[in-house]
């Protein structure tokens, strides 16, 4: 029978320690509720003691984050233990997790003990740690480089003494699969009292074998699986959990377990994660990058097209992406072409479809790939015609860190100039509310991006943005400027034409 695996994501206390990201308390609140969403089994919230900030954290997500167990980190001594406690003690699922060193480089060059020491530091800990929670974690940190008697020895007494999950850390991602494979099933065969609790594994990705490594654990054992969304923490990371989930699932024929998580959150934690944290998913990486699901080659293309299996073995709705991207480039041929115009809402007539491929063909000469916003683009101005009801005459700023942001501008319809100005919280959103007070419309800004369109300091400033006036359909527009001001001026304004026309909002349309 397929057996259960428990996800812990450490992806607020490990993966934290991400050289430069470092996250608030709000937004450590909104990765756990989307943590809690996912579906993972418990969150490791933080290290209470490490500061007050951490404690905080902690404390907060356990009172406020319901349905999932929070976990605190403690290093053996009482203060740790009991810091932990009082910050995790409001969840309705409390975990203390505790731990210490095994290997004799440790031992010896840091924390400078005996193995008689950390043994008696071990128990201690866990039956303090019991006092409080049923829940208690104990890791041997470094375990892959123990010795595996003396860790066995201290994974026994942990347990003897109450652990209920043991956690076998490749602190410094040391292992290959296949010998931490043979090294977690000597655990499991040898150490007394193990079949009583959950093994768990968690490992680093210095060597680029934690995910791999992980699932060599589950084969030979483990049941928790520790890691992180986007595999971010110390030095080159933890385990992706996405990874994880997604080759369980993916080769379900293989292996025969199975996790709890909702794959279809997988997409929007990655996304949360990375804006929260500012660090990057990079365009290859597997199952949340940005072309985890692009197909630029036209006999893939081709393929996709006829049978999506062909060349994918997820399907990206699985795992929350609305539709796998084909790379439309200048190779990309016209059934490719009018497939993603359809994909994106658009049905053209022969005719249309003939004149905008000749446009996306020039515009793929200049432009290595063309994204869905290139192609609204080139509907709305091609095909469409969206009339210009309004268009920016002039546009003044000032702005600075010491003065409101405010915006004076210029719109001229029909041939009137219209001005108005206004104040925001920044620039950009000076420069839409004075553009709502002369159209009279009310817009919230959906979302609003920059790309520089060429190199170096006179780089144009591609502004891509979306308004919305009901908070379901959103309206895109685009400008381009040296000035990404001006250009977000102009995406603005495009952007309220087209729903100017789309929802026939004004009658004197001068064409
Ligand atoms: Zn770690």
């Amino acid at each position: 029978m397929s057996q259960r695996v428990y996800l812990f994501d450490t992806t607020l206390r490990d993966g934290e320690q991400s050289p430069g990201a470092s996250l608030n308390v709000s937004e450590k609140i909104q990765i756990a509720r989307q943590l809690a969403k996912l579906k993972v089994d418990i969150i490791e919230a933080g290290f209470p003691i490490a500061s007050p900030g951490d404690f905080e954290a902690v404390s907060a997500i356990a009172r406020e984050v319901k349905g999932v167990t929070v976990a605190g980190l403690a290093r053996t001594n009482f203060e740790d233990i009991d810091r932990a406690w009082e910050a995790v003690r409001f969840s309705d699922q409390a975990r203390i997790h505790t731990f210490i060193s095994t290997s004799d480089i440790h031992l010896k060059h840091q924390l400078r003990l005996t193995r008689e020491q950390v043994l008696e530091a071990a128990v201690a800990a866990v039956k303090r740690a019991k006092s409080y929670t049923a829940d208690v974690e104990f890791s041997a940190m470094d375990a892959s480089r123990s010795d595996l008697e003396f860790l066995c020895q201290v994974l026994e007494a942990a347990i003897a003494a109450g652990a209920t999950v043991v956690n076998i850390p490749d602190t410094v991602g040391y292992a290959v699969p296949d010998e931490w494979g043979r090294f977690i099933q000597t655990i499991c065969s040898k150490v007394a009292g193990i079949e009583k609790v959950i093994v768990s594994i968690h490992c680093h990705n210095d060597l680029g074998l934690a995910v791999a490594n992980s699932l060599a654990a589950v084969i030979n054992g483990a049941r928790q699986v520790e890691g992180t969304i986007n595999g971010i923490g110390e030095r080159a990371g933890n385990a992706a959990l996405e990874e994880v989930v997604m080759t369980l699932r993916t080769r379900k024929d293989y292996f025969d377990y199975f996790t709890n998580v909702n794959t279809e959150e997988i997409y929007r934690s990655s996304r949360l994660v990375s804006s929260l944290t500012g660090m990057k998913v990079q365009a290859n990486k597997a199952v949340v990058g940005k072309n985890a699901f692009a197909h630029e080659s036209g006999i893939h293309q081709d393929g996709i097209i006829k049978e999506r299996t062909t060349y994918e073995i997820m399907n990206p709705a699985m795992v929350g992406i609305s539709k796998s991207n084909l790379v439309l480039g200048k190779l990309s041929g016209r059934h490719a072409f009018r497939q993603r115009l359809e994909g994106l809402g658009y049905n053209l007539s022969a005719d249309e479809l003939n004149s905008a491929f000749i446009v996306f063909k020039k515009l793929a000469d200049k432009k290595k790939e063309i994204t869905d916003d290139d192609l609204e683009v080139i509907i709305d101005e091609e095909i469409r015609r969206i009339p210009h009801t309004y268009a920016l005459e002039y546009l003044h700023i000032s702005s600075g860190t010491t003065i409101v942001p405010t915006a004076t501008i210029g719109l001229k319809r029909n041939g009137q100039l219209i001005e108005e100005a206004a104040c925001g919280n920044g620039p950009v959103d000076a420069i839409c509310r004075a553009i709502d007070k002369i159209t009279g419309l009310n817009c919230t800004l959906a979302t609003w991006g920059i790309n520089a369109v060429t190199a170096g300091k006179d780089a144009l400033g591609d502004v891509t943005l979306r308004i919305t006036i009901d908070g379901r359909k959103t309206y895109m527009g685009r400008g381009i400027s040296t000035d990404i001001l001006d250009a977000s001026a102009k995406a603005y304004v495009s952007a309220v034409n087209k729903l100017v026309w789309e929802n026939r909002l004004v009658e004197d349309i001068a064409k």
